[in-house]
């Protein structure tokens, strides 16, 4: 079959498409034609050999996927040949077939497309935890949303909107900025607005913003702590600038402020946690409150035009790669 592989980290165009062997699921495991794969920032990091964990190769990418069950390995019963599911974890999906632990694979609501699917667990639960889990953001409460028209960004600016909270969104370009609008956001603010902490204050009433979602990290950490009001939380999910950011506890101290960071792959192992937010995400799917908002969508061969967009902020949404 056709797949990605990445035999020495670095840029994107370290990928390349090769015949490899269709995976055997052994027990526990099924099989899955891979419609749809969404490629997450990490994704991007894990192939430049900076993301959190090591990456070793020669590997197959991808973490995120949706599919359809298309064999079953011994002792599998919750799956049947021919649903439809999505994954999440792991490396593989960037190819024709992936295996997966069937325990592990989420079934797919009716009204989903399979690139729907595949742009959902990973930004829509890291989203929730942010907003929720670990933010405790309340209905009414302001929350600041960085690089709102990502993949992240998206879920965030929905999800909040959905929770009656009111957003800022902030953005490179005004064309992401308008995409933050159409999906509820009620003040927007481009990334370089040189006023933008005075203005981010501001909007959020004055005296600075309680909740925010800091995914840039670098130089605009310390930003994210003079927009924050006094008690307000900001928690660390991303570090998009691949710059280190500096933090004297004692600020943190005279503002009665909370730095808390959320790593999604860690959280997971936190079943009641992963509970709620799945109870908490279903009803908005179901109704349509929250639809995963699918970017562009390229074939496995531009795979490496796909990651590269991603590192030049030139995408929008999730961005899918159908093999
Ligand atoms: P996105 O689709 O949001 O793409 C990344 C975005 O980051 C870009 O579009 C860009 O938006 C913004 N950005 C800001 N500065 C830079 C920079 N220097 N280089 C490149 N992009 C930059 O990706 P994801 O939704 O996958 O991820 C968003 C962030 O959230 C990432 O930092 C990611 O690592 C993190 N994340 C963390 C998770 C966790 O478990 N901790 C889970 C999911 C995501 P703009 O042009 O508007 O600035």
């Amino acid at each position: 079959m056709k797949a990605i592989v990445v035999e020495r980290l670095g840029p994107p165009n370290v990928m390349e498409v090769r015949e490899i062997p269709v995976p055997q699921p052994g027990e526990g495991e099924i099989r899955i034609q891979v419609e749809a794969v969404g490629i997450n920032f990490a994704d991007v990091l894990a192939v430049a050999g900076q993301y959190l964990t090591r990456t070793r190769v020669p590997y197959t990418p991808g973490m995120e996927f949706a599919g359809i069950v298309e064999s079953l390995g011994e002792g599998v019963s919750n799956v049947r040949v021919g649903q439809r599911v999505a994954c999440l974890g792991g490396t593989g999906a960037l190819a024709k077939y992936a295996v997966a632990r069937a325990a592990a694979v989420i079934p797919v609501p009716e009204n989903f497309t399979g690139a729907q699917a595949a742009a959902f667990p990973v930004s829509y639960f890291t989203a929730y935890h942010g907003l929720k889990t670990l933010g405790r953001g309340q209905p009414g409460e302001w929350v600041l949303v960085q690089a709102a028209a990502g993949a992240l960004g998206t879920a965030s600016v929905q999800l909040a909107k959905a929770m009656g909270m009111n957003v800022i969104a902030m953005a490179s370009t005004e064309e992401k900025l308008q995409l933050a609008r159409d999906l509820g956001a009620d003040v927007t603010l481009l990334q370089d607005d040189p006023d933008r902490v005075q203005k981010v204050r501001d909007a959020a009433g004055g005296k600075g913003v309680p909740l925010i979602l800091e995914v840039v990290g670098g130089p605009r950490f310390q930003e994210s702590l003079d927009m924050a009001a006094g008690q307000g939380r900001i928690i660390v999910i991303g570090n998009a600038s691949r710059e280190d950011a500096h933090l004297r506890p004692v600020e943190l101290m005279k503002r009665n402020l909370t730095v808390t960071g959320l790593w999604l792959t860690s959280l997971m192992n936190d079943r009641a946690a992963t509970v709620a937010a799945a109870q908490a995400l279903t009803p908005l799917v179901a109704s349509g409150q929250v639809t995963p908002q699918v970017g562009p969508t390229y074939a496995l061969a531009d795979s490496p035009r796909a990651f590269q967009d991603i590192l030049d902020r030139k995408t929008t949404g999730k961005v899918v790669i159908e093999p």
